[in-house]
């Protein structure tokens, strides 16, 4: 099976895992997946391993900036005599993107911001999906305000219909198992969301309250912040009277 090459970032944090993961599908007619931070050592390595390259789009998963921050740089660099680059841009849904290595498909998926969108790679047999998913881990940052809850297990059911072979996150290693991910991304979300219901049922009255229900009283000072809005996006989910329990999705 086809696979994209990858240009691992040297930003990595927390939140960022080892860093983000640039990808590259096509050698002359090439797609540039999220360009990653503004770091001149990454954009560096992402123009020498497309030089060959005639014509380059250069897409974004979403405009958070260890996804975008170098992607206006990047696409001064890239600019020569006889190539043309196309973006940087968040595609519009459906919007297809050729490479010399297959078509890439753009599908709306919100829930981690609103713009994000994902990126279907059918000859690879391979989603590109951004921060919904982060490699190793079963879950990823949904905190409001730009967070929705609703749209995120919508969207992790659009890409589950779509049966990938391999998932492919900006952050950690990719699935090889997508349908147990999946399923596991569902579940963390479900087991969570009984957490905060019991936390609400039994009078806890601020989000901090939720969040330590949640992730318990001693988490990392800088992740606090994150983890609260996190736990709003629960609190929103279910004072909107949706069930803990969402509706089954019919492939389980
Ligand atoms: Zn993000």
């Amino acid at each position: 099976m086809i696979a994209p090459r990858t240009v691992l970032a040297p930003n990595a944090s927390p939140l960022t895992l080892d860093g983000t993961r640039t990808y590259l599908v096509g050698r002359e007619t090439v797609a540039v997946i999220d360009p990653g931070p503004d770091l001149p050592v990454h954009l560096e390595a992402i123009a020498t391993a497309v030089q060959a390259a005639g014509s380059v789009a250069i897409m974004l998963t979403h405009q958070h900036p260890d996804h975008a921050a170098g992607a206006p740089a990047l696409a001064r660099r890239l600019a020569a005599p006889g190539r043309t680059v196309h973006g940087p841009a968040v595609p519009a849904g459906g919007e297809l993107v050729r490479t010399d290595e297959g078509e890439l498909c753009a599908i709306p998926t919100p829930g981690h911001t609103p713009d994000h969108c994902a990126i279907h790679w059918p000859a690879g047999s391979a989603i590109f999906c951004g921060d919904l998913m982060m490699g190793g881990l079963d879950t990823a940052l949904v905190a409001a305000p730009d967070g929705n809850l609703a749209a995120y297990l919508d969207s992790l059911e659009r890409l589950a219909d779509l049966a990938p072979a391999v998932v492919y996150p900006a952050h950690g290693p990719h699935f090889t198992d997508p349908a147990g991910a999946f399923r596991r991304y569902r579940e963390h979300r479900v087991q969570r969301l009984h957490v905060v219901q019991h936390a609400l049922e039994s009078g806890s009255r601020s989000g901090r309250d939720s969040s330590a229900a949640l992730y318990g009283p001693n988490v990392e000072p800088e992740l606090q912040p994150w983890l609260e809005a996190a736990t709003m996006a629960y609190l929103e989910y279910l004072t909107a009277n949706r069930p803990a329990e969402p509706g089954g999705w019919h492939h389980d």
